[in-house]
């Protein structure tokens, strides 16, 4: 079976998944046209997930805008969009089936210990080292309780029982990474991300994850606990980031061009440039070269995109916004 074609068809389910704690700026808004055009092309569904389980930094009103945006630049979705802050009996029910144990550490206590071990124990950077695993019982009350005396509480971490895993990636081929005793449910009771995410693509049977390759790395640890979780683990397509004049990703915090600056209409026309033959980083040099890009000829609105769509033929290199 060809690459791209893993996957496609009616049983296609492909997903983005925003957090609401500002506007989508141009680069978040062209990861969702490649989503949206994936899931479209291979006549499949596509899902809208707001991602508010951070409470502090979420605001409805920049989930209202999200949605609005995206429609505004021809995507459509099925079905009502689903908010992570609506979903703790899921996350729970999933936590009671992993392994896990509490964890009193601190930041600065993994730090401490890291740079005492010498680097991590199998060489990823900042893994947990292993302290809290196998407190003794009366260890681990002890310990809750002194944290109790200053109003807080443990963190919950995975038992992982393997150093890697992998995630199949259309784009990046299979990924290796390490898997470490990863935080499920932080300190302060919020549930991690990556919890959250596995939890909510099984649940809603994505079949494929298209997102930002800045999540790259985080796909091998996440395939893992849907494998232990029992759900099919998904595949992946991790698409170059779009970075401004010096380099930087753009951000939400960092007040990046959004549909607040420029019209929807010029929004798309930039992200099916960005598409084209040496749209990205590359340049002319890209097209001369024979690199990835799309005939989009006759497209010049994103709503045809999914009729000449690639997913394949997307530039590998970084996009650069001006
Ligand atoms: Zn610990």
């Amino acid at each position: 079976m060809d690459e791209a074609d893993r996957g496609a068809g009616p049983a296609y389910v492909g997903r983005y998944a925003p957090s609401p704690t500002g506007h989508l700026h141009l680069g978040n808004l062209r990861t969702a046209a490649i989503a949206w055009a994936r899931a479209r092309s291979v006549g499949g569904r596509f899902l809208v997930r707001v991602e508010d389980i951070d409470r502090q930094r979420s605001r409805p009103e920049f989930e209202e805008q999200q949605l609005a945006d995206l429609a505004a630049i021809g995507l459509d979705w099925d079905g009502e969009p689903v908010r992570q802050s609506e979903r703790d009996s899921l996350y729970d029910d999933a936590l009671r089936r992993l392994p896990t144990f509490p964890c009193f550490c601190s930041r600065k206590d993994i730090q401490r210990e890291l740079a005492e071990m010498g680097g991590a124990p199998h060489g990823a950077p900042g893994a947990y080292p292993g302290t809290c695993r196998d407190l003794s019982e009366a260890a681990r009350a002890e310990k809750t309780a002194e944290l109790a005396a200053s109003g807080r509480g443990p963190s919950l971490r995975l038992r992982a029982d393997v150093r890697e895993w992998r995630a199949e990636d259309a784009l990046h081929g299979t990924i290796v990474d390490a898997v470490d005793d990863m935080v499920l449910r932080r300190a302060d009771g919020m549930w991690a991300y990556n919890l959250a995410v596995v939890v909510d693509d099984a649940d809603q049977g994505v079949t494929e994850i298209v997102r930002g390759d800045d999540l790259l790395s985080s796909a091998p640890r996440q395939a893992y606990l849907a494998h232990l979780l029992g759900a099919p683990e998904p595949t992946y397509a991790h698409v170059p980031l779009v970075v401004n004049g010096e380099g930087r990703r753009l951000a939400k915090r960092d007040g990046d061009v959004t549909l607040r600056d420029i019209s929807a209409g010029e929004a798309q026309r930039w992200i099916l440039d960005s598409l084209r033959a040496g749209g990205g980083a590359g340049g002319e040099d890209a097209v001369a070269e024979g690199l990835m890009g799309m005939d989009l000829s006759d497209v010049d609105r994103i709503a045809d995109l999914p009729e000449v769509f690639d997913l394949m033929a997307i530039p590998r290199e970084q996009v650069v916004f001006r």
